[in-house]
């Protein structure tokens, strides 16, 4: 890779590290589908991979870039979020104490209270808006990793990554910060103290609505990311070579992408405030909106494409609004070019916790007037 050291991150994405093949000229990177790799004839490893359940040089490459972005040690990449979010919890051992937060991603959570918690682990909420709380919840000695997710999925509930690293610091503990919504363009959270940020790799990373995947990037190697290497490698969580070229693909533009969904997303909040058909907008950068302060300390170019909207009429207004929608897909996931909205209660089932009127939106890069006037016309 032959770019200067002191590139900044959006030329490192742009150029995917400035690789460069010197047998071919080529400049576009490879995809290498290699399973195994030969030895020389001392019976060594001509590369040092053995079997692409652990290594492949295509992984290596969307990993490389991503710790440069997140401005870590080491990065994996992996099958999808939650098979890298949950390798993480793995690392840990039986008997260990994690807090994680209210507001969390809901498959995650699903799977702390049954897996992780019939498997051994101690798993508490706390109320991460609060330090004091978290401080309070904590037990040191036992405590072994606070989870965070900022802006949190789906009322978009900010969480101050630095204060909640001093606690977590304090007791001993790893922090580790699911960043899907807030991507390494408005938060570098290592940077604030965070040991281990996570990506559902699936929404803005790769950006387009068409890889499943995920990532964990270290602020230090070390044993913890050592057993989280060792879980992708011993139960072949890890990404496909094809899905890991799109991911790499997709991330060139991650900049121009995020810029103009957080502008658009700040756009359509301000709008849809105040409107008599909406009862609330939840969104990072409105200045009535409660993580505000913390976000805009945080958070720096945007506040993220993704907002949620809470609309008159409780359940049956929210589903008949979405019904009258043209230009927005009814659809789950987030952090594509395309526009979607989900009724996230009725996808999260009877335990959910989410408000009955809400509808997340994830803003895509359509012009952002089309999906102003799409949103009012339902609203009338
Ligand atoms: C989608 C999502 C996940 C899970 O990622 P998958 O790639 O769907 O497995 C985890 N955290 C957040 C915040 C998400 O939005």
């Amino acid at each position: 890779m032959s770019l200067p050291e002191s590139i900044r991150p959006p030329t490192a994405a742009a150029q995917a590290l400035g690789f460069l093949d010197t047998a071919t000229g080529a400049f576009i990177p490879p995809i290498q589908p290699a399973t195994t790799y030969e030895r020389g004839t001392d019976n060594q490893l001509l590369s040092g991979r053995l079997y692409s359940r652990a290594d492949n040089p295509t992984y290596e490459h969307a990993e490389l870039l991503l710790s440069r972005l997140e401005g870590g040690a080491a990065s994996a990449v992996f099958s999808s979020g939650m098979s890298a979010a949950t390798a993480v919890f793995m690392a840990l051992r039986p008997g260990d104490h994690v807090l994680v937060p209210q507001v969390i991603y809901w498959a995650l959570r699903g799977w702390l209270l049954g897996w992780a918690t019939d498997w051994g682990l101690a798993v508490e909420s706390v109320d991460m808006t609060d330090p004091a709380k978290v401080a309070a919840a904590v037990r040191p000695g036992r405590t072994r990793l606070v989870w965070i997710e900022t802006p949190a999925n789906p009322t978009l509930v900010v969480t101050d990554i630095a204060a909640i690293a001093e606690v977590a610091r304090g007791a001993g503990a790893l922090l580790a910060v699911d960043s899907t919504f807030a991507t390494p363009v408005h938060t570098q959270a290592i940077s604030l103290g965070a040991d281990l940020v996570m990506h559902s790799a699936t929404k803005y990373l790769n950006g387009h609505s068409d890889v499943i995947a995920g990532t964990v990037t270290t602020r230090a190697p070390g044993e913890t990311w050592d057993r989280i290497k060792r879980v992708r490698s011993q139960v072949g969580s890890v990404l496909g070579p094809f899905e890991a070229w799109l991911l790499l693909r997709g991330m060139r533009t991650l900049y121009v992408r995020v810029a103009a969904q957080s502008a658009s997303a700040q756009r359509i909040s301000e709008e849809l405030e105040g409107h008599p058909g909406v009862e609330a907008v939840l969104y990072p950068g409105l200045r009535s909106f409660a993580g505000h302060a913390v976000a805009a300390r945080q958070m720096r170019g945007g506040f993220g494409g993704m907002l949620s909207l809470r609309v008159k009429g409780g359940a049956p207004g929210a589903l008949a609004f979405i019904g009258r929608l043209r230009v927005w897909k009814r659809a789950t996931s987030l952090g594509g070019v395309e526009s979607l909205v989900e009724h996230r209660a009725s996808v999260e089932g009877p335990q959910s916790r989410t408000p009955a009127d809400l509808l997340r939106m994830s803003v895509g890069l359509e012009d952002p007037r089309d999906l102003i006037e799409d949103v009012l016309q339902a609203l009338a």
